[in-house]
């Protein structure tokens, strides 16, 4: 699957990121994880924490898929909100989803001092303001619903929006405990600390087919073979070439980063921003000074047509831009992208066993919130393979069918 189109900026912010070699030869392991992005970094990362025998590999360079393409937005709120969820799920399951979604962002802004690469893990808040006037009354009942179980998240009026910002909008919540993140970097200083700690990483080898054993998984790759007691398929968006999800969905989506601006417009605390509308808006700022605006949405298209759109898709989100920032007015795009873009019906990330598949784990964060839903799908599944019976995986069972099974506990 061609997973990009256009320009990406994050990897001439790590000019010679590490590299690994081709497998060559057959070897074994406990655990093998396919997939070298955000997902199989994370999980890598854990697995060398219990110390089990781990080997990684990816068919292109570490963080060469999907992950390269990420904005890097880090939320405890996720693209379907608490109020939907608590209506789709329960109250319970719909409040655990956003626990383990805060407790995921903690585990992230907790990984900096234990990187040598640094990630460029950045603290900030967001601002989720209202598309239009109709959609105030839903943020109302988001605040007090998130307020009410322990999120610490305002309510602000147009006032107070104009009084932080250069634009205004009727409503706005303003939360706090989210994050920004580099993700080329993030998943390379978590394989470099994973490869530090003993797991093997192979780069450039390709799962071509696999034998599904009683006592494990062979996996075969051009030059060699795998034997595996269990496999952890962190494949992203081309796991649906393997295993079709009926409900998830793929689409393409743009980001523009501009160049580096003298001074940035008012911005309160370099906040993350994005909106009520679906498909949404959203913009950040990076430690060098510059912004990236991401969106304008579409069905999926052949990867020639998406190349083409890259640069009328991308001069949109800078009229977006400047809509709200107009003392941007005449910024520059240094980098335009599009990419491939998963999402599930439901708003809930797949991952967790499969029946079809035994000694087999699958990691799908799909959903804006990818890079917090790996970090939540390492904990749980690093635990599940050491033996720990981990119940929260029932709410991203890969076989549920319109509600997942009522109250899995939360673990210590
Ligand atoms: C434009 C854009 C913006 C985004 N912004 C955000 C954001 O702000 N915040 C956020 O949290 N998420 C965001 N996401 C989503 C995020 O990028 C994904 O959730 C996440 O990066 C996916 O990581 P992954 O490891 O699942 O997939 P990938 O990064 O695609 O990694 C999967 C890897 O598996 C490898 N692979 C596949 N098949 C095989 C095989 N057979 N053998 C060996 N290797 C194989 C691929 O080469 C690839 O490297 C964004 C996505 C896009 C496209």
């Amino acid at each position: 699957m061609k997973l990009i189109s256009g320009q990406l900026p994050w990897a001439n912010t790590l000019p010679h990121p590490p590299v690994y070699p081709v497998l060559e030869g057959d070897t074994a392991c406990d655990c093998l994880i396919v997939g070298g992005g955000m997902g199989g970094a994370m999980m890598s990362y854990r697995m060398s924490l219990t110390g089990a025998d781990t080997v990684i590999i990816d068919k292109r360079s570490v963080a060469g898929g999907s992950s390269h393409a990420n904005t890097g937005l880090l939320q405890i709120a996720n693209d379907k909100s608490l109020t939907s969820c608590m209506n789709t799920f329960g109250e319970e399951n719909g409040v655990l989803f956003y626990k383990l979604c805060q407790r995921g962002l903690q585990a992230i802004l907790d990984l900096p001092e234990k990187l040598e690469i640094d990630p460029q893990i950045i603290p900030r808040s967001s601002l989720l303001y209202a598309s239009s006037l109709e959609d105030v009354p839903a943020l109302k009942l988001e605040q007090e619903n998130l307020a009410s179980h322990g999120f610490d998240s305002e309510l602000w009026n147009e006032e107070k929006i104009r009084s932080h910002y250069s634009f205004s909008r009727p409503a706005a919540l303003y939360s706090r405990g989210d994050a920004e993140t580099n993700p080329f970097r993030t998943v390379h200083s978590l394989i470099h600390k994973a490869h530090s700690g003993g797991v093997r990483v192979y780069a450039h080898t390709e799962a071509l087919s696999y034998e599904y054993r009683t006592d494990g998984v062979i996996c075969h790759t051009r030059h060699g073979r795998i034997f595996a007691k269990n496999v952890v398929f962190a494949m992203g968006y081309e796991t649906q070439e393997m295993k079709k999800d009926r409900g998830a969905e793929l689409i393409n989506t743009y980001a523009v980063m501009t160049k580096p601006l003298r001074s940035m417009p008012k911005w309160h605390e370099q906040s993350l921003i994005w909106e009520t509308a679906r498909p949404y808006l959203y913009f950040r700022t990076t430690p060098d000074g510059r912004i990236i605006a991401g969106g304008k949405d579409e069905q999926l298209t052949d990867p020639d047509r998406r190349e083409v759109r890259v640069l009328s898709q991308s001069q949109r989100l800078l009229e977006e831009l400047v809509a709200l920032f107009p003392e941007l007015q005449g910024i520059e795009a240094e980098y335009s992208w599009g990419a491939v873009f998963g999402s599930t019906r439901d708003g809930l990330p797949y991952m967790g066993p499969h029946p079809e598949y035994p000694h087999c784990y699958f990691i799908e964060g799909y959903g804006g919130n990818g890079t917090v839903y790996s970090m939540i799908a390492a904990e749980l599944l690093s635990d599940t393979l050491a033996g720990r019976h981990r119940p929260e995986l029932e709410l991203f069972s890969l076989t549920r069918t319109a509600k997942p099974s009522p109250s899995p506990a939360i673990q210590g």
